[in-house]
């Protein structure tokens, strides 16, 4: 966050990486279909918001939320291979990541479902809480808005900024609502459940919003904000071991969940240790 950013020429490149989204999706359908097997579910890229220079949010007592959501994403990446899902982490050092290398990573992989890990903030110390998300052109509120615009600030760009009568937004509109809508919505509201479940949290429900990391990947997505770094009480949880393991565990009932219903929907015997 506290990027602050050029509009004009950044709301350019944006436009540009959303046109080579575009551009990129055919490639996608003819490979998908010259796949004889029903893929089962194996594959999980899990992405530590922000690193390097992007520090993302700071809490009052100076904890970081790249250093925070690495160590829970490798903590969860723990987790799920010993479940024996395969799991790649778009970083495991404190180094900067474009979001374009960050969905780059996701799409060459062909992971079944990608899971962006960041913590929130806001200008007041009282706001406290788990979201979880999908990605949309259209904001739930002014709150999700200003979520996806901070989240978005290591493009280097404010949300994108599409006028509804641009043909760009509704082909994105089209692709968003086509591909995978439905599983990252299902997905988010199981994280979202399992996440607001751990003690003393507050959920602050399932939202919408046009996060840029979510609309480059072609798999279902969703982008966690685990708690606020901002708020006092909640950044002292967030410093405990206990508290980043009980949110992995949280994460990784949420992917084992999804992970047997996305097999049982295209007709593959779910792993039994997934399930669990
Ligand atoms: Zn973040």
């Amino acid at each position: 966050m506290g990027l602050q950013t050029e509009r004009g020429g950044h709301g350019r490149a944006l436009r540009g990486f959303m046109l080579a989204c575009v551009a990129l999706m055919p490639i996608a359908f003819v490979e998908a279909r010259g796949e004889p097997d029903p893929d089962r579910f194996d594959v999980v890229v899990l992405d530590a918001g922000h690193g390097g220079h992007d520090e993302g949010a700071r809490g009052p007592s100076g904890l970081r939320e790249k250093d925070l959501v690495l160590d829970v994403t490798q903590r969860l990446a723990k987790r799920l291979e010993r479940k024996g899902v395969t799991v790649i982490l778009t970083r495991t050092e404190d180094r900067f990541l474009s979001l374009e290398e960050r969905t780059a990573v996701a799409n060459d992989a062909r992971a079944d479902l990608f899971v962006s890990i960041h913590a929130n903030a806001s200008k007041s110390r009282k706001p406290r809480g788990i979201e979880t998300y999908f990605a949309s052109l259209e904001a739930t509120d002014d709150a999700a808005r200003a979520t996806a615009e901070r989240e978005n600030s290591a493009f280097g760009a404010a949300a994108p900024n599409l006028g509804s009568d641009d043909p760009l937004a509704a082909i994105l509109g089209d692709l968003i609502a086509t591909q995978h809508l439905q599983e990252s919505s299902e997905f988010a509201k199981l994280a979202q459940n399992e996440l607001a479940d751990i003690g003393r949290a507050r959920s602050r429900g399932v939202k919408q919003a046009p996060f840029v990391v979510l609309m480059g990947v072609r798999m279902p997505a969703s982008l966690l904000e685990i708690g606020f770094v901002t708020n006092p009480e909640e950044e002292k949880g967030l410093k405990r071991a206990k508290r980043r393991d009980e949110i992995a565990r949280a994460i990784s009932r949420a992917i084992g969940a999804f992970a047997a219903r996305y097999d049982e929907r295209r007709g593959i015997e779910a792993k039994h240790s997934l399930a669990r």
